[in-house]
């Protein structure tokens, strides 16, 4: 049965998030010919239209008021559900960011629907939607199915591939919405990490643990990042040791990877890192103890010292990728 898909797309500094066209990958295995609107938000809305339509939006609503501009909880599902009243859509699917994981939850709670989040995989199984996420901590895997009331999920970063853009016939709706009684305002942002790739939609995460022994350690791992174009990630270990900033952290309690390639190096393998990377496509270790449970759940397992081995991995990289 064919459905009407709402999508939120997210951009940053001016451009969309590759997981806004994954979210509309997954809409599209589930539309079966219904319509697939996406809203963007903010005065840079119009900007994204064509680029949505490219991955398969047919309408594309330009949510604006200043109050978008940047992301306020109270200001953003005050948005989010008048969208949804003019939609009426049956599924809505939003990005597993940090701005969906607070938006979402939030629309849900006020509409008194469902929520199926962290979604890594989406399809239909005899008529039904059928979502899978990862539980406990990354080692199962549960599908779901909502019974009732729209299809409301939140879609993980690099899981669902987003296909490759097409033509684009979307259609811009414009929609002015009325934001009222915010309780918070944004003064500031200020940006912790500057730059770089983005951690959780990197293709490829270089992630350093106590094995750096200091701030200085970092530096192999910045420089092998930086030939290969990946993102530099961290455990909990290094974390607390200051030896980076915990915007870095991957785990558990930190950020879910799902690159391509995740290169750890100087990480032991503890349960909670593994809880956000072990999805990830390829997974290469580096350390210097053959017993270190990261060697379970490693593709390629490099014994050796990083100090090492990591300065004879970018010397390599650098012959075939500069
Ligand atoms: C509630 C809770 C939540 C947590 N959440 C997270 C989380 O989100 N993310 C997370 O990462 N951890 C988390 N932890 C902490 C986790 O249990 C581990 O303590 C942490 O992951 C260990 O970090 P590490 O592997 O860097 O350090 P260690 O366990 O100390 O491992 C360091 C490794 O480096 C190797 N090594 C040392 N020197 C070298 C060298 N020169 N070359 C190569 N290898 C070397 C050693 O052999 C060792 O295997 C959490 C813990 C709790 C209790």
């Amino acid at each position: 049965m064919s459905k009407k898909v709402l999508v939120v797309a997210e951009a940053r500094d001016g451009s969309l998030r590759n997981v806004s066209f994954e979210a509309l990958a997954a809409a599209k295995r589930i539309a079966d010919g219904g319509e697939i609107i996406a809203a963007a938000f903010g005065s840079d809305a119009a900007n994204y239209v064509e680029a949505l339509g490219q991955y398969g939006a047919n309408k594309v609503y330009t949510v604006t008021n200043k109050e978008l501009d940047t992301y306020t909880t109270d200001a953003y599902s005050q948005a989010l559900r008048q969208v949804i009243d003019a939609v009426q859509p049956e599924a809505i699917f939003i990005p597993h960011t940090g701005v969906g994981r607070d938006l979402a939850p939030r629309v849900a709670a006020r509409l008194g629907l469902g929520l199926v989040s962290d979604v890594i995989d989406v399809e239909i199984d005899g008529g039904e939607v059928v979502f899978t996420r990862p539980i406990y901590a990354g080692k199962a895997f549960e599908k779901k199915k909502m019974t009732d009331g729209i299809q409301f999920a939140t879609i993980r970063p690099n899981n669902i591939p987003a296909g490759e853009p097409g033509a684009s016939a979307a259609e811009a709706v414009p929609f002015n919405v009325e934001i009222k009684d915010l309780r918070a305002v944004i003064k500031e942002v200020v940006r912790k990490t500057a730059g770089g790739v983005d951690l959780s939609e990197a293709k490829i995460v270089i992630s350093g643990g106590r094995g750096v022994k200091s701030a200085e350690g970092f530096k192999p791992l910045q420089e092998l990042a930086e030939v290969l174009g990946a993102a530099v990630g961290a455990s909990r270990g290094a974390c607390d040791a200051e030896y980076c900033d915990y915007s870095l952290q991957i785990g558990q309690t930190g950020k879910v990877v799902t690159p391509d390639l995740y290169i750890a190096a100087g990480i032991s393998g503890a349960i909670q890192h593994l809880a956000g990377m072990s999805n990830s496509k390829v997974i290469v270790a580096i350390n210097k103890d053959p017993e270190a449970p990261i060697f379970q759940v490693a593709d390629y397992g490099i014994v050796g010292d990083l100090f090492e081995v990591v300065p004879l991995l970018t010397e390599e990289f650098k012959k075939v990728l500069v």
